[in-house]
């Protein structure tokens, strides 16, 4: 079954055509890796996939509902780790306070934060503050997982420990749309790929035939990662 379908979107910011006719669908179960250069549309595709922007045109259904993880985590700095989880599924969904405690514990603990409650995302390297913006994002319980380049405002060293947590979720089967530049992850923990260029799906396919691709493009920016 498809969570999330979007057929024939359209997006401009002003006169520049950003995404130019983009159909795709995501599965349950499913990861998607999008890959591409800078400027291509990735994180507009996104924010349309995610109500974020309103495309020109198009449809865009969903099967479920989703949650989103940023590049630069925004976290509320002036909230604990603890609230910064619990806030929306007690604010938005209104579910009873212990429940939410009860399982943002336990999802702390998964991202290997345990004790770390009562922190402030100031006192947390960004790869710690990434794992509290990827418990409070599943604290919702999405269907679908939405990352826009989760890792490149971290450090290389730092960059692992995300990538690892991500796997985790892939191997439990989490549903998961991931914009990334590291190449070797995107290849590893996708079940299909998507080449952004200039706001088109350039080349898509599993991960053995894009990144084996004749794609001109694909290959010169295949290139830039050595
Ligand atoms: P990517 O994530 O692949 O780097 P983006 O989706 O961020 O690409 O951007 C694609 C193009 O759209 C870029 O040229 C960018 O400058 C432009 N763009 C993105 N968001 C806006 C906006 N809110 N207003 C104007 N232009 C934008
Ligand atoms: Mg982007």
């Amino acid at each position: 079954m498809s969570l999330l379908e979007m057929k024939n979107i359209k997006k401009s910011f002003g006169d520049t055509e950003v995404l130019k006719d983009i159909s795709l669908t995501v599965d349950t179960g499913e990861v998607l890796g999008i890959i591409g250069p800078s400027g291509s549309g990735k994180s507009t595709l996104l924010r349309c996939a995610t109500n974020l922007e309103t495309p020109d045109s198009g449809e865009i259904r969903y099967a479920g509902t989703f949650g989103l993880v940023f590049q630069n985590f925004n976290l509320f700095p002036h909230y604990t780790v603890l609230k910064n989880i619990i806030d929306a599924p007690l604010k938005v969904q209104k579910r009873k306070k212990e429940e939410v405690v009860t399982e943002a514990r336990k999802l702390l603990g998964k991202m290997g934060l345990e004790g770390r409650e009562d922190a402030y995302p100031y006192q947390l390297s960004g790869g710690q503050q990434q794992r509290v913006s990827i418990a409070r994002a599943l604290a919702m319980n999405p269907d679908i997982l939405f990352f826009d380049e989760p890792t490149s405002a971290l450090d290389p060293e730092l960059t692992g420990e995300i990538l690892k947590v991500i796997k985790d979720l892939a191997a439990e089967h989490m549903t998961m749309v991931i914009v990334t530049h590291e190449m070797n992850f995107a290849k590893n923990v996708s079940d299909h790929i998507i080449f952004m260029d200039d706001g088109y799906i350039a080349e898509q396919g599993t991960p053995e035939e894009v990144f084996g691709s004749s794609n001109e493009r694909m290959q010169e920016f295949l290139g830039k990662f050595g």
